[in-house]
C-alpha cells in the first residue's frame, strides 16, 4: 500500500502533537521527496549510513529521532550536510525528523518505550516545570542490586552501561531520561529518587552521583533513543498498510 506524503506528514503532526511542543529544530518534513509512500526506513539518526542503507532499500521517506537543521548550527549547505542532503534530492527520499515529540509521547516515547523494554514502571514526569516535560519517574518491577540492574540494562539494550554507585545498593525508585540528559540528574535528586540513568555522562555527573548518593546509570544516548521511533514505524505500518524497516546504524555513544 501506499499513502501520500502530505497524509502522512499531517497524521504524524497531529498524533505527536507537533505545533505545542517547542523545540530546537523542525519538526515534521525535513526535506521533501517523492510524493507517494510506500516503503519507510527508520533510524536514530540522520546520517550518511542510513541515508546509504536507505538508497540501496528502495526507500521512499526516512524517518528519525535526530534530523537536521539544528538552531545554532551553521545554515551553509556545505561538506557533510552538502552529501547528505544531495543522496536525500537525488533519490527522491524524504526525511522525517521527530526530535522532542518522540521523546516525550505517553505510547510511541523514547522514555516510555525505554521504559518497557527495562520493566520500570512510570509514576509521573521528571520534571513538572518542563515544557514540554522530558523524562519520568518511577519504580523498578522488582527491586534490585544496582550491579544487578547495571547488568540487566547492558543486557537489554546490548551495550555496556556505565554505573556510578555502590552495586550493593538495592535500587526500588528510579528516574529517566533518555540522549543526552545527564545534566538532569539534578532533578532526579530534587525527585528523591534511588536511581537515575540517561544515555550520556559528563564528567560533573559523576560527582553529582557520588555526593548525592543518587546511582547513576549511562546507557547510550543512541541505545537509549532506539525504542521511540520503532514504536511509531511500526504504528505507521498497521496504519497505512506501508513497509517499515528500523535500520540501526550503530554508535557507541
Ligand atoms: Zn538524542
Amino acid at each position: 500500500m501506499t499513502v501520500s506524503l502530505s497524509e502522512l506528514v499531517n497524521y504524524c503532526a497531529d498524533l505527536l502533537n507537533v505545533g505545542a511542543i517547542k523545540d530546537y529544530c523542525p519538526n515534521g518534513l525535513q526535506v521533501e521527496g517523492t510524493n507517494k509512500v510506500q516503503k519507510i526506513v527508520g533510524g536514530v539518526t540522520a546520517s550518511q549510513a542510513l541515508i546509504d542503507e536507505a538508497i540501496a532499500c528502495g526507500a521512499d521517506a526516512i524517518l528519525v529521532h535526530h534530523g537536521y537543521f539544528w538552531k545554532g548550527e551553521s545554515p551553509e549547505v556545505t561538506g557533510i550536510k552538502r552529501k547528505r542532503l544531495k543522496s536525500l534530492l537525488s533519490h527522491d527520499i524524504s526525511l522525517l525528523a521527530y526530535h522532542l515529540p518522540v521523546d516525550v509521547h505517553p505510547e510511541f516515547g523514547n522514555n516510555v518505550q525505554l521504559a518497557k523494554h527495562l520493566g520500570f514502571l512510570l509514576e509521573g514526569p521528571l520534571d513538572p516545570a518542563g515544557r514540554p516535560s522530558v523524562g519520568n519517574v518511577g519504580r523498578l518491577r522488582k527491586p534490585m542490586k544496582a550491579a544487578s540492574l547495571a547488568a540487566h540494562i547492558s543486557d537489554t539494550l546490548g551495550r555496556e552501561c556505565t554505573y556510578i554507585g555502590d552495586g550493593d545498593t538495592v535500587i526500588e525508585s528510579i528516574a529517566w531520561c533518555t540522549g543526552a540528559a545527564q545534566g538532569m540528574i539534578e532533578q532526579a535528586v530534587s525527585a528523591g529518587v534511588d536511581a537515575y540513568l540517561s544515555g550520556e555522562i559528563s564528567e560533573p555527573t559523576v560527582h553529582i552521583a557520588r555526593e548525592s548518593g543518587v546511582h547513576y546509570f549511562s546507557a547510550g544516548h543512541h541505545a537509549t533513543e532506539r525504542y521511540g521511533i520503532q514504536a511509531l514505524g511500526r504504528h505507521l505500518q498497521e496504519v497505512y498498510d506501508v513497509d517499515f524497516t528500523f535500520i540501526d546504524i550503530d554508535n557507541p555513544v
